[in-house]
Parts: structure tokens; sequence; C-alpha cells
């Protein structure tokens, strides 16, 4: 392609994209068209012969915007959904652009030292031991299974068996302890590792969802030998935190290794006011965190950070992976992650960091967690409208005709939610809680504020109320 029709096509990408974050008050809350309409759209012959650059660019954000969720946007609390930042999405414009392929720093110079230096700002921000290694990995999922990697390759060194050479077989049974409550992607973590995703002890949660200390004393005392403990800060619908100042204490007087899943809830560890939610997390031996979740970069980002760093390169690598690194100290990024060749995400998460700062961080979530709760207490002041959970985060779990039995409850639930998705001022979805249908808010996107916040806690009563006099 020719310089002109470089710029061309680059300039269409621009212009289709910044129309989408700039117009996105005039854009419908809801995606447009449903899997099937989008699937029907795209739906073609595979294309036998070139399509001209322009055409397929336009042809592809034609389609694609009719079926795009406004998680960008400040009215979107379904899952937990960070909003793609426009700093983060800047860089990542130009990761794309520059096609570096992060695998070593010689491949990859900046991008490797970018990675180096973002991989310090976040042990300082999250309070981290400052040792620690860093993997820059895809989500929280893929930074489970790291971490776990490492737990399961080192607590099986200490047993005196080698499993990155030797695999599992005929190796001394691990121990698997973890919190009833855990999130699913990290039973697929251990099923990815050989672990099994039932082969585990599951302990008893509190209401809130958080590990009972004393289920947990008396399940580690039925543990011998090589074990691992999963343990919690930021639980999808409730927020809760594991007792990490209790329970890690007691994990290392067996010997296990102590994994935290904090996919969100590490983040609170950046805001002073929510800090001692995690209080003794320090003191574990590895932890999983999401980028794209609280950092709000884009897709996709997570941190796979493991104290140990000869244990996470054990795990991540076949070449020299007994060795320290060079002499010259440089960082390969392919040792701490599962993939040779990948994108450069050391520099959204920089560009990130560097935007915010760490009093922006901490002042993010802080709002965060402030307009959760307020929204909370908002509707818990409609007649048959409940918070199911104490709102220590930015988590919150909402029932809607909570004045009627289980299942009337559940109807009205999810018609409400039917209902808020329908009118399209703002958007949240379902999850189920202690065998109830809930609505579950997670206050996450960078432009969610009280006022934003005001307008979508009406358009919910707004629904409700329709739902209630309906039906
Ligand atoms: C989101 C989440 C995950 C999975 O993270 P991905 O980035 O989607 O891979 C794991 N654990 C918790 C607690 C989460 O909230």
């Amino acid at each position: 392609m020719t310089p002109y029709e470089i710029r061309r096509l680059f300039t269409i990408a621009h212009e289709r994209a910044v129309r989408f974050r700039t117009e996105r008050d005039l854009w419908p809350q809801s995606p447009r068209q449903n899997y099937a309409a989008c699937r029907a759209d795209f739906d073609a012959a595979l294309p036998e012969d070139p399509v001209p650059p322009e055409e397929v660019i336009a042809e592809l954000a034609d389609r694609a915007e009719r079926g795009l969720q406004m998680s960008t946007g400040p009215r979107f609390f379904a899952w937990v959904i960070g909003s793609s930042h426009p700093v983060g999405v800047a860089a990542d414009m130009m990761v794309s652009a520059w096609g570096q392929n992060t695998g070593n720093h010689q491949a990859a110079p900046s991008a490797s030292a970018a990675e180096t230096v973002t991989a310090k700002w976040l042990l300082e921000l999250l309070h981290l031991p400052g040792q620690a290694s860093v993997g820059f990995v895809t989500g929280a999922t893929v930074a489970n299974m790291v971490c776990l990697a490492a737990a399961r390759g080192e607590v099986l060194r200490r047993a005196g068996w080698d499993a990155d050479s030797q695999g599992l077989f005929g190796a001394p049974p691990v121990s698997v302890l973890i919190g009833d409550d855990a999130h699913t992607t990290v039973f697929s973590a251990l099923q990815f590792l050989g672990l099994g995703h039932d082969r585990v002890v599951r302990v008893a949660t509190d209401a809130q969802g958080a590990i009972v200390p004393a289920a947990f004393a008396s399940a580690l005392a039925e543990v011998s030998g090589p074990s691992i403990v999963i343990l919690q800060a930021g639980q999808i619908n409730t927020g809760a935190c594991d007792a990490f100042a209790t329970l890690i204490p007691l994990a290392h007087g067996k010997g296990a290794w102590v994994h935290v899943d904090g996919a969100f809830g590490l983040w609170a560890r950046a805001n002073p006011g929510t800090f001692a939610l995690t209080e003794g997390m320090e003191q574990a031996d590895s932890w999983a965190t999401d980028g794209h979740k609280w950092l709000q970069t884009p897709y996709d980002s997570g941190f796979a950070i493991v104290k140990d760093e000869v244990a996470h390169r054990r795990a991540m690598t076949i070449a020299a992976s007994y060795l320290p690194m060079t002499a010259e100290g440089e960082r390969d990024p392919t040792h701490y992650v599962p993939e040779l060749s990948r994108r450069a995400r050391g520099f959204p998460a920089w560009a990130m960091i560097k935007a915010l700062g760490r009093s922006g961080i901490a002042e993010m979530v802080n709002r965060h967690c402030t307009v959760a709760r307020s929204m909370a207490q908002a509707l818990a002041r409609e007649p048959g409208v409940a918070v199911l959970n104490d709102v220590v985060m930015n988590q919150a779990i909402i029932r809607f005709g909570a004045d009627k039995d289980v299942a009337e409850g559940d109807a009205i639930t999810q018609k409400t939610i039917a209902r808020i998705q329908q009118d399209g001022e703002c958007f949240a979805g379902g999850a189920r809680w202690r065998g109830q249908q809930v609505m579950r808010l997670s206050v996450i996107g960078f432009d969610t504020d009280e006022a934003e916040a005001e307008r979508s806690v009406a358009a919910m009563l707004r629904a409700y109320r329709n739902v209630r006099q309906s039906g």
C-alpha cells in the first residue's frame, strides 16, 4: 500500500473510533442488534478475491457498530468491565500500528522496557513485594493460571518432584484449598493445570462470600504434603475480601503456597480509603489481577504477579529457566507468560498509570466505591427493593420484589432487568446469589460519577415500578 492509501485507511478507522467514543449519548446503551442478528449480518460466503481496503474497514465498522455494548460509557454496570479509557485506547492504536512482537528484549526493545518499568510501578501501586515478577497476560483467567502453575511447580519441587519437566504423572498429590465463592475462572485455571476443577477442598464462606476462618483452619488441619491455598480479593457479586491477615499465616504455617485472585479487588490497595480490606495480602506468594477492569486499559490486559521470580520463570519457560536474568538485567517478556508472540501490552498499561497517576487511581477507586454505596442506598429506599450484600467495594447486588416469595421475586427481578436493558438509559445485568435472582451492579466505568449514578438509579426505579404496575 502507498503512504497515501495507508493514511486514508487509518483516517477512516480513526474517524469511526472517534465517532463511537464522542457521540456515545446518541447511541442506545444496549446493543441495537443481538448476536443472532449480528451473525446473520456478518454471514457470507468465504471471499474469493481481494476487496479494497477502505471498503473492508467501512463495512466492518457498519456491521460491528450494530452490535456494540456501551461498556465504554458511564452508565454501564453489567459484569465487571472497565471502560477502555481513551488514553489506553490511543496507546493501543499505536501498539497495533507498531506491530511489535513482544517476546524478548531484542525483538521489541521499547515494548520490553515499558513492561519492565510498568511492572515496577504496579508493585508499588498495589503495595506488593518489590522483588516480585510480573507477566503481562490477557486477563485474570490466564493470570490465575500462570500464578498457579508457579505454585504447582514450587510446592512439588519442595517435595522433591520436578513437575515442569516430569509433569504430574507419579507426582505426590497436591492439596488445593479454595473458597466456595471463588470465581469460576479460577476453577478453569486448575482444570488447565491438571489439578482438576473438582479435585479441591472447597472451604465454607460467610454471607458475603468470604472464607470462614474457622472452617479454613479445620480444612487446613486435614492437609499434609504439597498444598496450595487460593484466596480472593473482590468477590464478583459482593466485592468481599478474605481475611488475609488471619488466613495467610495459617496457610504458611502448613507450608502452603498462597495465591490471591484479585481481578478487580487488588486495586482496593491503590486507594487509602479501601486499603484495609486487603490488609495482610502482601504476605501471599502470588496475585492475579486485571488491567482491563479497574486500571481501565483496553482489552486485553492482565497481570500475573509472583513473589518468587525463579518459580515464575520455571513454570513458564524451558530455556534457561534455572538461570538468573542476564548480567545486564534484561527482562524478556516471554519468561513470565505462556505466549511467545503477543502484542505489546505494557504500552497501554504504562500509559494508563502515567495518565492517572497514583492519586488519580486512588480517586477513581474511591469514587466508584462511594457511588456503589449511594446507588445501593437509593435503590433500597424503594419499597420492595433490597440490597443483598454489604457494599464494601464497588459491587452491589439488588433484589427486586424482595417483599414477595422467591419465585415471584425472581420473576420481578428478571423482568426489571429486561426492562432496564430495553429502555436503554443505562445497562445492568443479572446474576444468581444464594439461590436467588439478583441484578448485579459493578461501578467500574472511568466516567461513572454521582450524577450518572442518579440518572441510572432513576431509570432502574422507573423500570421496576413499571414491572410492578403491569403485573
Ligand atoms: C473478572 C474476574 C476474573 C476473570 O478475569 P478475566 O479478565 O475475565 O479473565 C477472575 N476472577 C475475578 C474475581 C474476576 O472478577
